[in-house]
C-alpha cells in the first residue's frame, strides 16, 4: 500500500512510464542512487556497444556501453537514465528544501511551509522519541468502535486524513458527459500490488502472500502485541483484503472505460451495501445533496458489504489499523519504516537497502505540497528556448499525426474526419501551470510530522472534492512539476508535459533535431497517439465516452491492435518476466504510433535535406539512437516481475526493440535484412 501519489491519478490518465508501483512503494523503493551530479545529454556515444549488431539487437547496441557501466546500485530496484533525471530533478529539489528549512526569520510563507514539513520529515530522532505518540489518538479511535455502527464515522475521520480503507473515494468527470464533474467510488483498499497478487498460484506467488502476511504480523507485533496475538490479526487482514480482492475487477478489464463506469443514485448504492452509513459518509465529507454517483464496480461495493457484514469487529479493527500503519509509515519510528521497506521495498522489488532519508522526504514534500514545491522548480529549470522548442515540437507531431491519420488505408473517410476533429481538439499542457495552488489555509508546523501529513492530505482530499457539481478545470494537473512523467487525459483531451522531462535525456538544447525528435518528440507522439489506443478511441473531441467509429474501422483497428498483443506477450524479460500484451496494449500502440509520427515529424522537419553526419551517425540513425537511450536502463529480477504483472508499460528493452523491428524505417536507416530479429514479420502497424 505506502502511500497514493498525492495528485488523483485520473482514472484514464495514461503516462509514457508508470508510476503506480512506484506511488504504491513511494518512499519505500528508490529513484535515486549515486548520480546526484551526473551529466545526462540528449545522446552519448559512450553509452554504445559498438560490438553489437543494431539488426539483432538494437537496445544492446543503443546502451550496451550503458548498460555495463551503470549497475542495479543497491538502494534502487531499477536504474536507468530516467531515473538518472529523476535523481538530478530530485537534487534541485533539495537544494530549495535546504534552504527554506534554515529557521531564518522573515521567510516568506511558502517557504515556511516547504521548509518546516521538510524539516519535519528529516527530523527522525523527534520522531524516534515521540514513537506512537503522534498516530496514538487515530488508533484509539479505531479500537474504541463498540459496534459495527461506529465504523463509518471512524473510516469517515481515516479519510479525511488521507487514509484509503475499503475503496477509493474522489471526483472525476462523468464518462458520458465531462462537463458534469461527480463523485467517483471505485475498488481499493489492498495491500498487495494488484487483485491478482491474492490469488495467482505459481510458487513466486503462494510465497508473497506467505511473505507478506509475516510482514503484517511483524507491524502488529512493532505496535506491542503478543506474536500469537499478532499473527492473528495479520491472518484478519489477509482474509479481508482477499474477499475485496475478489469483488475487484482485474487490471486488463479495466482497460475498458463501459465496465468501470457505473451511474447510481445514492439509494442503489445503499441498496449495494447497507452496512456501511452512506449518507452520513457523503455528508462528513462535506457533500450532503449528493443524488448520484459513478459506482465504479459494483461487485466491489457487494464484497465490501460482506466483508462488514461477516467479519467481527476485531478483525475490521486490525484491517483499519494497518490500513493506517500503511499509508503512514514513512513518519512512523524507525522500525515501521525498515519493516515497511523490508517487504514493499526488498522482498516486492528486489532493492537492497533503503534510500537516504533526504530523497524520501524531499519526494514526500513534492507530494504533500506539489505547487509550492513545484513553482520554485519551474524558475530553476526550464529556460525560455526549451520551452519555445518543445511548443515547435508538439505543433509539428500535431501535424504528423493529422498527416498519418489522412495516410491510413484501413480507415474510412467518415471515421478520418471525427479523428481530425478530435486531433485539433487536444489541449496542450507544456512545463507550467496558469495558476499555482494555495497553501495559505494548511498549517504546517515545524516538529508535527504527522499532524503535517494529515493537514495536507486533508487539504488534497477537500480541494478534489470540491469539484463536485462545477465546470471540468481542464488546467488542473494530475502531476507535480518536477515528475519526470507525461500524460495523455482522455476525459480532458489533453497532453501533459510537466518541466521535470523537459530536459536531458528527453529534450537537449545542444543536440540536433534528430535526437530531441527520436526522444522528446516520440513522448509527445506517445501521448497524442493515447487519445487514439483501445482506450482513448472510445472517448471523442470533448473527452466524452461516445463511440464515433464506423463497425468496419472499429474491427480493422482491433484486427491491428490484436498483431500488437500477439507481439508483445511473446516477450520475456529478467526474472522470466513474461509481458502481458492486453495490459499493455494502450502504452504499445502508443510508443509504435507515436515513434512512427516523430519520424514523419523529423522528415518534414529536415525537408529533404540531409545534415551532416554526427558522432558517425545519419540522421535517421540519430533519431532511433535518441529513442532507444532513452530507456536503458538496469533491473532486478523481482522489480521486473512486478512491472510485467502490474505495469501497462512493456520493459525498456522491448519499448526500444519491440516499437523499432516494426518499422521500415529503422531497417532502412540500418541497412537489415529480412530475416534479422529486427525485421519482424508480419510487421504491427495501428497508426
Ligand atoms: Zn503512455
Amino acid at each position: 500500500m505506502g502511500r497514493e501519489a498525492r495528485t488523483d491519478p485520473g482514472k484514464f490518465v495514461n503516462g509514457a512510464y508508470d508510476e503506480t508501483m512506484r506511488s504504491l512503494l513511494v518512499l519505500l523503493t528508490f529513484l535515486g542512487g549515486f548520480a546526484s551530479a551526473q551529466k545526462i545529454s540528449g545522446f552519448d556515444a559512450g553509452a554504445l556497444d559498438r560490438n553489437a549488431d543494431p539488426c539483432v539487437n538494437f537496445y544492446q547496441y543503443a546502451c550496451g556501453g550503458w548498460l555495463a557501466a551503470n549497475p542495479v546500485p543497491s538502494d534502487q530496484s531499477r536504474w536507468g537514465r530516467f531515473d538518472a533525471l529523476a535523481e538530478r530533478n530530485r537534487t534541485i529539489l533539495q537544494g530549495i528544501l535546504e534552504a527554506a528549512s534554515a529557521n531564518k526569520p522573515g521567510r516568506s510563507p511558502v517557504d515556511q511551509k516547504i521548509g518546516d514539513f521538510y524539516a519535519s520529515c528529516m527530523d527522525t530522532k523527534l520522531i524516534d522519541q515521540k514513537a506512537l505518540a503522534p498516530i496514538q489518538p487515530d488508533l484509539d479511535l479505531i479500537q474504541g468502535m463498540n459496534a459495527k455502527t461506529a465504523i463509518t464515522g471512524v473510516v469517515t475521520h481515516l479519510y479525511s486524513i488521507g487514509s484509503n480503507p475499503f475503496f477509493n473515494f474522489s471526483s472525476e468527470p462523468d464518462s458520458k458527459n465531462s462537463s458534469e464533474i461527480i463523485a467517483g467510488l471505485d475498488q481499493g483498499g489492498i495491500g498487495l500490488p494488484d487483485r491478482d497478487y491474492y490469488f495467482r498460484t505459481d510458487e513466486k506467488s503462494v510465497e508473497i502472500r506467505k511473505q507478506y502476511v509475516a510482514h503484517l504480523l511483524k507491524m502488529f507485533e512493532l505496535l506491542g502485541d503478543a506474536t500469537e496475538v499478532a499473527a492473528k490479526r495479520a491472518e484478519a487482514v489477509m482474509k479481508i483484503e482477499t474477499v475485496l480482492a475478489k469483488g475487484s475487477l482485474d487490471s486488463v478489464s479495466r482497460r475498458d472505460p463501459t465496465a468501470v463506469y457505473h451511474r447510481l443514485t445514492v439509494k442503489e448504492l445503499i441498496s449495494l451495501s447497507p452496512g456501511f452509513d452512506w449518507e452520513t459518509f457523503f455528508k462528513e465529507m462535506g457533500l450532503p445533496g449528493i443524488q448520484s454517483l459513478d459506482v465504479s464496480i459494483p461487485p466491489f461495493i457487494r464484497a465490501m458489504e460482506s466483508v462488514i457484514v461477516e467479519s467481527n469487529l476485531d478483525d475490521i479493527k486490525s484491517y483499519l489499523t494497518m490500513t493506517l500503519l500503511h499509508d503512514r509509515s514513512i513518519i512512523l519510528p524507525a522500525k515501521f519504516q525498515e519493516e515497511a521497506f523490508d517487504f514493499y521495498g526488498r522482498i516486492l522489488s528486489g532493492a537492497k537497502e533503503m534510500r537516504p532519508r533526504w530523497k524520501r522526504c524531499t519526494d514526500q514534500t513534492d507530494n504533500a505540497l506539489p505547487d509550492a514545491l513545484g513553482e520554485r522548480f519551474v524558475e530553476k529549470t526550464l529556460g525560455e528556448e526549451g520551452m519555445k522548442r518543445t511548443h515547435e515540437l508538439v505543433a509539428a507531431l500535431e501535424k504528423s499525426l493529422g498527416e498519418d491519420i489522412q495516410s491510413l488505408s484501413w480507415m474510412t473517410p467518415k471515421t478520418k474526419q471525427e479523428a481530425m476533429v478530435k486531433l485539433h481538439a487536444i489541449m496542450n499542457k507544456v512545463g507550467t501551470k496558469d495558476h499555482w495552488l494555495d497553501y495559505a489555509t494548511v498549517r504546517i508546523i515545524r516538529g508535527d510530522a504527522y499532524g503535517n501529513l494529515s493537514r495536507t492530505d486533508e487539504y488534497e482530499v477537500h480541494r478534489q472534492l470540491e469539484k463536485i457539481g462545477k465546470p471540468f478545470d481542464r488546467t488542473d494537473w494530475h502531476m507535480s512539476q518536477p515528475t519526470v512523467n507525461a500524460y495523455y487525459d482522455a476525459q480532458e483531451n489533453g497532453i501533459n508535459f510537466p518541466a521535470g522531462i523537459l530536459q536531458p535525456p528527453f529534450y537537449d538544447n545542444k543536440m540536433d533535431d534528430a535526437v530531441n525528435f527520436g526522444a522528446i518528440g516520440a513522448v509527445i507522439g506517445h501521448e497524442l497517439t493515447h487519445g487514439f489506443d483501445d482506450q482513448g478511441r472510445q472517448f471523442d473531441a470533448k473527452g466524452d465516452l461516445r463511440d464515433w467509429w464506423t463497425a468496419q474501422d472499429a474491427k480493422a483497428f482491433e484486427e491491428r491492435s490484436d498483431c500488437l498483443v500477439k507481439e508483445y506477450s511473446s516477450f520475456v524479460g529478467p526474472g522470466d518476466a513474461k509481458l502481458n500484451g492486453k495490459l499493455e496494449l494502450g502504452e504499445n500502440t502508443a510508443d509504435n504510433g507515436g515513434l512512427r509520427v516523430a519520424y514523419m515529424a523529423l522528415m518534414e522537419t529536415l525537408d529533404g535535406k540531409e545534415p551532416p553526419k554526427r558522432d558517425g551517425f545519419t540522421a535517421a540513425q540519430r533519431f532511433f539512437l535518441g529513442w532507444g537511450q532513452v530507456w536503458c536502463e538496469n533491473i532486478t529480477e523481482e522489480s521486473a516481475r512486478l512491472q510485467a504483472q502490474t505495469n501497462p508499460h512493456a520493459l525498456s528493452e522491448f519499448r526500444v526493440n519491440g516499437v523499432v523491428s516494426n518499422m521500415p524505417e529503422f531497417q532502412k536507416a540500418f541497412a537489415c535484412k529480412t530475416g534479422q530479429p529486427m525485421v519482424r514479420y508480419p510487421a504491427c502497424r495501428v497508426w
